[in-house]
């Protein structure tokens, strides 16, 4: 099922961020007024009273309604829209409770706040689940009848997806439950896995002297020159995550548990039917663009071989990944980094660069690092009636501006898609992460004209090494996931060293003998977030990836015809199939071929890269 409220929420971006004590972001800071003006404002009570009575309304007026088709199609409208309404309202609550605890999760009234928003945004869910349920239990017939009205029509692709679930439901009561227990199941170790990787203090010796750090931040070290460094990170992080191994070991098996007993009861086909159906893609297109990845691996050994030369090594070793080739500029402060994706974005479009800027002009981004704010970074969709939030924890380091321009790219495609209402105004996940890496292009290539040929190949190799980690690695995360499922239904309980193997297993396909993986790194998958908090999220990332650089392509082929193509695309949200929207401006997602158009765009990366090494010799 999908969850509309607080689960699906939060985009992160895939790769390790760092979080250091200060920065030139200092003080920016987002204000959140704009749904409550603070956690003990009376009007958040008031507004969840009001949703859980609109709820119980809206059940005495609407049950067994559909099932005895006793609604006309434009009392089936206007049960969605309550529908709707009630959700949105929800959604407010549970946004700012979910953004109020992402800057300070130690503070115990956020986190207090944001389990009640959980609790009640469960208990209106199942006040509501009747609705759903009836739709989808009703026979072909009937419900062809509803979804070829017209009046119907601002939410048929909705109730249609809707029906995809049909096969796979429980009882109404059955639901109740799972979405019950999932507080006291999922979503608690969702927290508890939230809260052991925030305590997380690693131990790190620089320059004779120990020094603790946050596990972000220590993170944040692989990217620094220094091969000394880097070593020490990597051992350091390991014996923290050593230390937790036997909880994080625990935690993840329960959750791939409790995934696969959910699915079994449903009769999922695959683990990862699910999310397939959430992403609104089929097993095919994902099998696709795995294999055109898997095909296509070798660009990474190749890519890996250049670094190697270039940095002067004998081999590279799992911390010798991340680090920038030397030529590129070492840092951008946060004012410098918001006029260079501003002009970017205006160069696409002004109408795109006028979106942004109201982000800075407002106040709807956190972007200071401070000590209990979450890590990483993301943009919030929030809801219609307001409008997205994003948190960024920026570092000064060029990567930050980076993800500024990616955060700000889903920033406007949220806010650009508001007007399709609450719920059909988030894309899936393959389509999410859609409008963020086109952001970063834009960036990217603006920054390239500006440079002479030396920094040109840093720069050049340095996104090739982060497209890897968009494009490839979370491949390889999707096989280790897919791997770790298989384990645990074969041999029961994973112990922590067969967990450490297939995640070696994984990533030894992806880096074959260009990178020498230690035995350090296979404590590495037990950090990573998207495992716990978003089962098979992460081939999404490969798939925004590759899209955009067909997508890319396609906008230097068309150029400014392609502009208002796109806009109209982002401000189509989630309203329709990725498949069919994307159709309606040329792409076509289930052809093989396709994935491998975006692949090209890497391979014609790396031979710029081969030839400008030449040049500069
Ligand atoms: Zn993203």
């Amino acid at each position: 099922m999908r969850n509309f409220i607080l689960d699906e929420m939060l985009h992160d971006l895939g790769v390790d961020m760092p979080t250091n004590k200060t920065s030139s972001a200092d003080g920016i800071e987002w204000n959140l007024t704009d749904f409550y003006e603070s956690l003990d404002d009376p009007n958040i009570e008031r507004d969840l009273n009001k949703a859980l009575k609109r709820a119980d309304d809206f059940a005495e007026k609407y049950r067994g309604k559909i099932e005895e088709l006793k609604l006309t199609p434009s009392e089936f409208k206007e049960a969605m829209d309550e529908y709707e309404n009630i959700y949105e309202l929800m959604a407010k609550i549970g946004s700012f409770a979910v953004l109020s605890y992402s800057v300070d999760t130690q503070d115990p009234d956020r986190g207090a706040l944001y389990a009640k928003a959980q609790e009640k945004s469960s208990e209106v869910k199942n006040k509501l689940i009747f609705f759903q349920l009836e739709w989808q239990s009703l026979d072909d017939e009937n419900a062809d009848k509803y979804m070829e009205s017209d009046e119907l029509d601002k939410y048929s692709s909705l109730i249609r997806h809707w029906r995809r679930y049909t096969p796979y439901m429980l009882s109404e009561r059955e639901e109740q439950l799972v979405e019950s227990l999932q507080n006291t199941a999922k979503k608690a170790f969702v927290r508890l896995f939230d809260e052991t990787i925030g305590d997380i203090e690693v131990p790190i010796e620089i320059e004779g002297e120990e020094k603790k750090m946050v596990l972000d931040q220590a993170l944040s070290l692989l990217f620094e020159n220094d091969r000394d460094v880097r070593k020490k990170a990597k051992e350091g992080v390991t014996k923290a995550l050593k230390d937790k191994n036997k909880l994080l070991t625990f935690i993840f098996n329960n959750i791939v548990l409790n995934h696969d007993t959910i699915s079994e009861f449903r009769d999922y086909p695959h683990p990862m039917t699910p999310r397939n159906l959430d992403n609104r893609v089929d097993k095919d297109t994902v099998d696709a663009l795995m294999e055109a990845c898997i095909n296509n691996v070798e660009m990474v050994h190749k890519f890996y071989e250049i670094k190697k030369d270039l940095l002067g090594y004998d081999k590279l070793y799992d911390y010798d990944r991340y680090n920038p080739l030397p030529g590129a500029p070492s840092e951008i402060t946060f004012e410098e980094s918001k006029k260079k994706v501003l002009n970017a974005f205006e160069r696409f479009s002004p109408q795109m660069r006028e979106v942004a800027e109201k982000f800075f002009d407002n106040s709807w981004i956190d972007a200071q690092l401070k000590p209990g704010k979450r890590g990483g970074a993301f943009s919030a969709s929030t809801v219609p009636s307001v409008h997205p939030y994003i948190l960024l924890n920026f570092t000064d380091k060029p990567r930050d501006a980076m993800t500024m321009a990616h955060e700000l790219g889903h920033g406007i495609h949220q806010y650009l898609a508001r007007k399709q209402g609450y719920l059909q105004q988030s894309t899936p996940l393959t389509t999410a992460e859609m409008a963020s890496v086109f952001g970063e292009m834009l960036l990217f290539d603006k920054m390239l004209e500006e440079e002479d040929p030396e920094t040109k190949l840093a720069l050049i190799g340095n996104k090739l090494q982060s497209d890897f980690a968009t494009v490839f690695r979370q491949v390889v995360m999707t096989r280790f996931e897919l791997s770790l499922h298989e384990a645990r239904k074969e041999k029961g309980e994973l112990k922590p060293q067969q967990i450490c193997e297939l995640w070696l297993e994984a990533n030894e396909k992806e880096f074959g003998e260009s990178v020498e993986l230690t035995d350090d790194y296979g404590w590495w998958w037990s950090y990573v977030l998207h495992f716990v908090h978003y089962p098979f999220y992460c081939y999404a990332y490969a798939f925004g990836e590759l899209l955009v650089l067909a997508l890319y392509g396609l906008y230097k082929e068309q150029g400014q015809e392609f502009v208002p193509k796109y806009i109209e695309l982002l401000s189509r949200g989630g309203s329709e199939d990725p498949k069919d929207l994307l159709a309606e401006i040329g792409v076509d997602i289930t052809d093989p071929e396709f994935w491998q158009k975006g692949l090209s765009v890497l391979w014609e990366h790396l031979d710029t890269m081969e030839n400008l090494l030449k040049e500069t010799e």
